[in-house]
């Protein structure tokens, strides 16, 4: 590991304790990504007093992710909070779920279209980690978390997702709007912080599980992941899951060997249903938006015996919907109750144009499968 701390005016220094107390901000430099770090008074004694002991130990992986999970972990602040281009970001992105929500129900109100729905509609609700403090878009605070959990119990029938696939096979019926829950990549935080939440309400959900973080790694995205013991205790509670993956990389911009691509899509499930003891009927894309789906994609979840295959395409589902081109809906850190309420109500239906239209908007996408994805799933 090469580690080296500057000053805004380029002096180098081998100590960042030195550095740190004449800098205007901090470059952190290590081999090959160079992560500019502005100052703060809050944050700089900090990042004097920990750098060292955590660095040492540190795994570096030459992913800027872990660079920025690194400084807030060092600093104690989060993107939202450090400025800079990810909080721009992040503010634009939420101003936009705002406007967004916002002009929809006022749409609504003025066509007067806003009573009951007459069509019955489901709409699949997507979170990722729920965390104290939340540092990233996706994740949302327990208290967050829990408030919308007893709005949903309050105002919408819950239903499983073995619910809807019974309901678009035509053996089950859905009247009105009813809401389905769902997790994506399977961080530990679910069963820490929402599963308590979803007991108490009685509600139902599905987690989506990245193969390679429960089978291999125990982490994501330097989170911890849910372990097979804490998934087994979650499903004699009633949850239920599904794959994510292998290797949680955007399958059709990938141009995957077919051999790579099958071990993605059906091997995870086998190697998932192999380790856990639990069947994993559903399927969820990684990334899930038009660049990363296409027939190729499809054709190799349906062969895989998936009931379900879940989109991060904004948008309701019908009867008539294609059971493995699901739309969903996904709830941020940022979202107020108010955009919550919305979000139920189709407020954010119309971001599926950037969904399928302006995905170059959107984070970058992994393309490279972990180590053992050309590998043959263990055996059913
Ligand atoms: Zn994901």
């Amino acid at each position: 590991m090469i580690f080296k701390a500057k000053t805004a005016c380029g002096d180098d220094a081998d100590s960042p304790i030195e550095t740190g107390l004449c800098s205007k901000k901090y470059v952190i430099q290590c081999a090959p990504t160079t992560l500019k770090v502005y100052r703060d008074p809050a944050f700089r004694d900090t990042l004097i007093r920990r750098s060292k002991e955590s660095l040492s130990n540190y795994n570096w992986d030459g992913e800027r992710r872990k660079y920025l999970h690194l400084v807030s972990t060092l600093t104690g602040v989060s993107d939202g909070e450090r400025g800079g281009r990810a909080s721009l970001r992040s503010g634009a992105k939420h101003a936009c779920r705002v406007f967004v929500t916002r002009t929809a129900r006022c749409a609504r109100v003025l066509t007067g279209n806003g009573a009951t729905n007459p069509v019955a509609c489901l709409r699949i609700l997507t979170y990722h980690n729920i965390e104290p403090d939340p540092q990233n878009d996706f994740s949302v605070s327990p208290h967050a978390f829990a408030d919308q959990m007893a709005f949903l119990k309050d105002h919408y029938p819950v239903v499983s997702l073995a619910t809807l696939a019974a309901w678009v096979e035509g053996r089950a019926q859905i009247v009105g709007t009813a809401i389905a829950i769902t997790f994506d990549d399977g961080f530990r935080g679910i069963i820490e912080y929402a599963l308590p939440a979803l007991l108490r309400l009685d509600l139902l959900s599905t987690v989506f599980l990245v193969e390679h973080a429960v089978n291999d790694n125990g982490a994501w995205m330097g989170k911890p992941a849910l372990s097979p013991a804490d998934i087994r205790a979650m499903a004699a509670a009633g949850i239920e899951f599904g794959s994510h993956g292998r290797s949680h990389i955007s399958l059709a911009s990938a141009h995957l060997a077919p051999a790579v691509l099958e071990r993605e899509i059906g091997g995870s499930k086998t190697a998932l249903e192999e380790s856990l003891g639990v069947p994993i009927p559903y399927f969820a894309y990684p990334y899930g938006t038009a660049r990363d789906i296409d027939d190729r994609v499809i054709q190799a979840v349906r062969q895989a015996g998936y009931r379900l295959g879940c989109t991060s395409i904004h948008g309701t589902n019908l009867a008539c919907t294609n059971p493995l081109l699901l739309r969903r809906v996904k709830v941020e850190r940022a979202d107020s109750l108010a955009t919550f309420r919305e979000l139920l109500r189709g407020g954010m239906d119309a971001w599926a144009v950037v969904d399928n239209y302006g995905t170059f908007l959107q984070s970058k996408r992994r393309t490279q499968p972990f180590a053992g994805a050309d590998a043959a799933p263990p055996a059913r």
